[in-house]
């Protein structure tokens, strides 16, 4: 696991400003990465590297001369317009090019002006998927989530036997993965009410929301080969956050028996900004299931994902309603939770899909799950927001929500806040429900 070091550093500040505000997602001890170009133009998408409201554009920092040595493969990899080979090169190299990048943002830098003559403001920027996706798979981590969901078609017997033994996940579809900003069709498909002798071809009437976590794989591992415990975090390149958009109404006709298929391949949206795993080592959280629950097999444990496998993000999912646009209100929060709550650790996760020797390749993106917390509240989905649709969630202008209208807009926010740290965040995660086709 990533350690601590001096690009952790709470004392260190930047020639860019607003990266010292103690309130930015994005101070010096941040460091994450995107793929961008400047809106409106035809400029060739590449890597930039956040900082404060500003975006180190890796492609002119590299035509400047600015990194060498062990920094300068990750530097070039970082500066192409997707982020797979940079993923590829694993943890210690991407490490040498985030000491660099530190170094050359730090006060007082030799590289202030050849670095300040390339940056793009955030707000003059859009973004692209920061990799090729090859392969996507949709854990279901959250107990809490399970639990609820499972009350609502088995109230005796919610949890079913193998949750607390396998990561349960399945594959899904990475075509329709979009990055935040997107806006989609409000899907149709089949649905059947209990009481219809057929299904009926409609729009979704029961559209949701899933706050999780998307874990990018780094480096892959060879058909045929599993990734111990120990070795599972070396093979995640960092976390960005993720809105699994899901038609309740779709799914609940279709699952059975093989699982979610087009209630969820309509869209699903990331956030622009990898934070890297590295990033994250001041706050990380010791892990275990509780004591009265089976303790996870063997190849599932290990001292330091005992110890610090777990991570303490804060997460929370606001909705802009067309109303709230219009009037131009704030968004109303839907919910707020961390992501420590998690049953199964990220390590876990890549450790469990490999470990029949399945290959996964650099870019590959691992969702977490619905990430719901103990409590109501803390539920990241409409469905147990509401109880299946039965308690509609008030919003703060006086509106109410059931299910996603057409021109909601659902934004997604994570950060990091710990004393004797630098807070850090992600950005957000922005997506807008179109009407049907
Ligand atoms: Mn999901």
């Amino acid at each position: 696991m990533a350690k601590i070091n001096e690009t952790h550093d709470p004392a260190l500040t930047s020639w860019v400003l607003s990266a010292n505000d103690g309130r930015t997602d994005f101070p010096i001890q941040n460091l994450p990465f995107a793929v961008f170009r400047r809106q409106g133009t035809q400029e060739a998408w590449r890597g930039g590297v956040a900082i404060g409201d500003q975006i180190v554009d890796m492609a002119a920092a590299l035509q400047a001369g600015i990194f060498e040595g062990d920094a300068l493969p990750a530097a070039q990899a970082a500066a192409e317009p997707t982020l797979n080979h940079l993923m590829a090169l694993g943890a210690g190299k991407v490490s040498h090019l985030r000491k660099a990048l530190s170094k050359a943002l730090r006060a007082g830098s030799k590289d202030e002006a050849a670095i300040k003559a390339g940056l793009v403001p955030q707000s003059q920027a859009e973004y692209a998927l920061p990799a090729s996706i090859g392969d996507y798979t949709d854990f279901y981590t959250s107990i809490h989530h399970a639990t609820n969901i499972g009350k609502q078609f088995r109230p005796d017997n919610p949890l079913l036997p193998n949750y607390k033994w396998v990561p349960i996940g399945y594959h899904g579809r990475s075509s329709s993965i979009g990055i935040s900003g997107q806006s989609f069709k409000r899907p149709r498909g089949q649905l059947k009410s209990p009481d219809a002798d057929a299904p009926q071809v409609k729009p979704c009437a029961r559209l949701d929301i899933e706050l999780e976590m998307g874990i990018f794989v780094g480096q892959g591992n060879e058909l045929g080969e599993s990734v111990p415990i120990e070795q599972a975090e070396s093979h995640i390149f960092g976390l960005v956050l993720f809105n699994d958009w899901s038609a309740r109404d779709i799914q609940a006709w279709e699952y059975q028996p093989l699982g979610p298929f087009l209630s969820k391949s309509f869209a699903s949206t990331i956030s622009p900004w990898i934070v890297t795993m590295e990033a994250l080592a001041p706050f990380r959280t010791s892990f275990a299931h509780p004591a009265d629950d089976p303790q996870p097999l063997p190849y599932l444990s290990g001292a330091a994902n005992s110890a610090e496998g777990g991570l303490d993000i804060q997460l929370e999912a606001l909705i802009e309603t067309s109303q709230m646009r219009n009037a131009k209100a704030a968004p109303a929060r839907l919910t707020l939770t961390n992501y420590r709550h998690a049953y199964w650790t990220a390590g876990q996760l890549v450790t469990h899909h490999t470990v029949n020797g399945c290959n996964l390749q650099p870019g590959d993106l691992l969702g977490t799950g619905t990430l719901s917390g103990p409590t109501l509240d803390q539920a990241c989905a409409l469905i147990e927001l509401t109880s299946g649709g039965k308690n509609p969630v008030q919003l703060s202008n006086g509106e109410s929500r059931t299910w996603l209208e057409d021109g909601d807009t659902v934004i997604l926010r994570g950060w990091c806040e710990k004393p004797g740290t630098v807070r850090i965040g992600f950005g957000e995660c922005v997506g807008t429900v179109l009407p049907s086709a």
